[in-house]
């Protein structure tokens, strides 16, 4: 990771170039600004920076064996310390025991989309953590002799720290071993034990300007610069909004073209191909196949209130609402209610497990009785 590669932010480039350069680098940096502006990436072309043995042009080589080993995270000198959960029958956990994970989590993940880490550590409802174990690992580390200058352990979310793992870590911060670097990458500053907070050194990395996110959706997603200026703009300056814009807009479009899929060959009764479409649906899985059928209740919804004729009352997209002009009128007081029953009930199916293919089969079938009421 270099400096080059972080899109925007050269103020913040400048600064940590400047200290690294001057050698007025403190013992605990810390790095904080909103979710997905790119802080993990800074931490980690910071570090590469300062172990980097031929510096060129303000930035890290990308090819000296210290830059190599960076970009495959094997540093020796560089140690990487995170939230995690704890294993079961396991007494104490530290971040090396989901070494494997991390690895995947930031090789695909630049911007750290946390609820991506909760499904790598197989728990989404988890509440991941440093536990108290994790400093004496830390410290453990840090006491063998650096190889190349300067330890550093780049520690994402550090308010995530449990009380005691804070207290042990604070000795670590205050009397570093050796010249050891700890440069922290924080989502929310403010839930940061004040003994730790109070002794770094803070960089703020601010919002992503319209023009930095444009220009990523254009490259990542080949859009046109109009849809990707649009999105940008909702993306509020965060890669990571921007990333969940994007891929929500792909599943509505899917979702809108089965539902109108569906509505179609219903009304003209082609019960083959609507077997063809009930798997289909069932292909997109068990949790897929109840977002669909969420959506198809939200443009049941949508179109009843259509046919009310106060537009405030919406909320469709373009295409939706242009689907609604001549649709609108099959949804109506004599099958309303009993096709929301009936998506009610498919939803209750599919979660129960039932068999995808002829739970949505059976539902389209009624479909076509209940577009003739
Ligand atoms: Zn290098």
């Amino acid at each position: 990771m270099k400096f080059s590669d972080i899109p925007g932010h050269d103020g913040v480039k400048q600064r940590l170039r400047a200290l690294a350069d001057n050698d007025r680098l403190p013992h605990a940096l810390l790095i904080h600004g909103r979710p997905g502006v790119g802080k993990m990436s800074m931490a980690r072309a910071l570090a590469a920076y300062i172990h980097c043995t031929d510096r060129r042009d303000g930035d890290s080589c990308g090819v000296c064996p210290a830059c190599r080993q960076h970009q495959s995270l094997n540093h020796i000198d560089t140690h990487y310390s995170y939230p995690v959960l704890k294993i079961n029958g396991r007494t104490t956990t530290v971040s090396d025991d989901w070494n494997e994970q991390w690895r995947e989590f930031l090789a695909n993940n630049p911007y750290m989309d946390f609820g991506e880490w909760l499904r790598l550590l197989e728990n989404v409802n988890g509440q991941p953590r440093m536990y108290v174990e994790e400093s004496a690992d830390i410290m453990r580390k840090l006491n063998f002799t650096s190889h190349t200058g300067r330890q550093i352990v780049i520690m994402w979310l550090p308010e995530r720290m449990g009380e005691e793992c804070a207290n042990k870590m604070l000795k670590l911060i205050e009397e570093p071993l050796g010249d050891a670097m700890f440069i922290m990458v924080s989502n929310d500053p403010e839930s940061i034990l004040p003994t730790i907070f109070s002794r770094t050194q803070r960089v703020e990395m601010l919002r992503l300007d319209d023009d930095t996110v444009t220009r990523y959706i254009e490259t990542k997603y080949s859009m046109p610069h109009g849809d990707a200026a649009a999105l940008a703009h909702l993306a509020d300056g965060s890669i990571l909004q921007a990333d969940y814009r994007v891929s929500n807009m792909k599943r509505q479009q899917e979702f809108l073209d089965l539902f109108m899929r569906l509505m179609r060959l219903a009304y003209q009764k082609r019960v083959a191909d609507l077997r063809v479409w009930a798997n289909e649906v069932a292909a997109l899985g068990r949790e897929g196949s109840i977002d669909f059928l969420g959506y198809c209740l939200d443009q049941v919804r949508e179109n009843f209130v259509y046919s009310l004729g106060i537009p405030g009352l919406n909320y469709m997209t373009v295409d939706e609402t242009s689907f609604a002009r001549n649709f609108h009128k099959f949804i109506n007081e004599r099958n309303v209610l009993e096709l929301t029953s009936r998506l009610e009930q498919a939803i209750r199916d599919i979660r129960a497990n039932g068999n995808g293919k002829i739970i949505m089969f059976d539902f389209a079938v009624r479909v076509i009785m209940l577009l003739r009421r």
